[in-house]
């Protein structure tokens, strides 16, 4: 009986001349591509147990060259290596192969874990003023956050004592439990419930920090805030996180910045705007405004017959640019505004005025037809 060997390379997608670690790669890629827990389709158990059959084979040097010479060495009699029971440990890749194709744990050590990790990150709201966000701030913090416990310097041990080997894990950190699968008899470990996965124990814990060696405190920081920064935007204070567990390095801290509404101006990137309102005449006959900016004041020129709703700009008022030279601009929106009550002489004037202009409007009576006599008063006027 002849057995056509298996194109173990072509399942794994690599050329011939393939590396062990190009194997590797293309293993996990496609192990995790075709796990039945992953992939629901009915195909991807058969085709992930050829990918672990081709793995195998390739990446073992004796069972590689077999194939190099056209064997197989998986086919019955074919080679006559491995096997169940044989050296490859049957007809699968180990378990610990699978769960690096997975969780990446390829390389990292197993076993216990250190006690001493390094410490969380933590992110600090800032509330700050318009002005503040503009042109920089140095603004005291308070943080509470875990600090390296003094009374055993972070190991977690009282006085004088030292942690134990684990009894149950016998210093290993994790247990392990023998499952019957459709790969076969699969060995997985989990973290030492006894330990936490440390491999050891503290008889005698620190009084102070309960062993966790680190005690929670309230402290008081300067951060230095730049002109320029924006809502929402993070300042990164290295090093003034929390400390780690068991006297670990300290995290980050990140201090994100909350800018208040100002009353005046309403912000956009680094320009700011804001509103004036001007009586009609001023808008009509032109005239000088003085307008307060964020940080002193600024002389406006209306021209005369300025529209309504008509915006200017001043240069170079806005925000100043965040680690840059320069600034934004400040946009003054003009509301112009009508006058609402005339006394008897002023509205003679003013539809005097009207009549010089051709403008001349209907007189509004006590029974109403406003809307009509407005339309016809404005029939034909620009
Ligand atoms: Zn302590
Ligand atoms: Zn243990």
């Amino acid at each position: 009986m002849t057995t056509v060997a298996k194109d173990y390379y072509g399942i794994l997608g690599v050329p011939r001349d393939a590396s062990a670690d190009d194997i590797k790669r293309a293993y996990r890629k496609l192990a995790r591509q075709y796990h039945p827990d992953i992939n629901p389709e009915p195909s991807a158990q058969e085709r992930f147990k050829e990918i672990n059959a081709a793995y195998e084979v390739l990446s073992d040097d004796q069972k590689r060259q077999i194939v190099d010479l056209g064997g197989d060495p998986l086919a019955p009699g074919g080679g006559g290596m491995g096997g169940p029971g044989g050296p490859g440990g049957g007809p699968f890749v180990g378990f610990q192969d699978i769960m690096d194709a997975f969780f990446g744990t390829a390389g990292a050590s197993r076993g216990p874990r250190p006690r001493t990790r390094p410490g969380a990150d933590a992110i600090l709201p800032l509330p700050l003023e318009l002005h503040e966000t503009a042109f920089g701030v140095e603004a005291p913090i308070t943080v509470d956050t875990a600090v390296t416990c003094q009374t055993c310097q972070g190991a977690g041990t009282a006085a004088g004592t030292h942690v134990a080997t684990c009894e149950v894990c016998g210093g290993r950190g994790e247990v392990q439990s023998v499952q019957r699968t459709f790969l076969g008899q699969v060995v997985s470990s989990r973290p030492c419930p006894t330990c936490a996965g440390f491999g050891t124990v503290i008889p005698n814990p620190c009084a102070t920090c309960a062993g966790d060696g680190r005690v929670r405190t309230r402290r008081t920081l300067t951060v230095k805030i730049p002109a320029g920064v924006e809502d929402q935007m993070r300042i990164r204070l290295a090093g003034q996180g929390e400390v780690g567990p068991g006297g670990g390095p300290p995290g980050d801290l990140y201090v994100e910045i909350h800018e208040r509404p100002h009353d005046v101006f309403s912000r956009k990137a680094d320009d700011l705007h804001c509103r004036v309102t001007v009586p009609m005449t001023a808008a009509a006959l032109g005239t000088r405004l003085t307008i307060k900016t964020l940080d002193g004041e600024e002389t406006l020129e209306l021209k005369p017959g300025t529209q309504p709703a008509s915006t200017l700009r001043i240069r170079g008022k806005g925000v100043p640019h965040l680690r840059a030279t320069g600034r934004g601009d400040l946009f003054v929106h003009l509301d112009v505004r009508t006058p609402t009550k005339l006394t008897a002489e002023q509205e003679r004037m003013l539809r005097d005025f009207a009549k010089t202009r051709g403008e001349e409007v209907a007189e509004l009576t006590k029974q109403g037809g406003f809307f009509s006599r407005m339309r016809d008063a404005f029939n034909g006027h620009a």
